[in-house]
């Protein structure tokens, strides 16, 4: 069993776009991270690689399941009728 130090919401972590991680501050001076491929595969607990610490990350899986799927829906606009 984990013990989380925290629970974030994923709102408040810093997003990389080069690494798709995600980071938050942790009280130790590092960085808590999480990649957004973890968060897709449905892993919730960022951890910092200098100490042993773990938070959990609230968020939807449902946001990061989409993108494996590319499901793109076209807003499709209803063809303005020409007088
Ligand atoms: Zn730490």
């Amino acid at each position: 069993m984990s013990v989380y130090h925290d629970e974030i919401e994923i709102e408040d972590f810093d997003f990389d776009e080069e690494t798709e991680t995600y980071y938050y501050p942790c009280p130790c001076g590092d960085r808590f991270q999480i990649t957004k491929e973890e968060l897709t595969s449905g892993e919730d607990a960022a951890t910092c690689p200098s100490c042993s610490l773990i938070v959990r990350v609230i968020y939807n899986v449902e946001d990061f399941a989409e993108y494996e799927e590319e499901s793109v829906t076209v807003s499709q606009e209803k063809p303005l009728a020409t007088n």
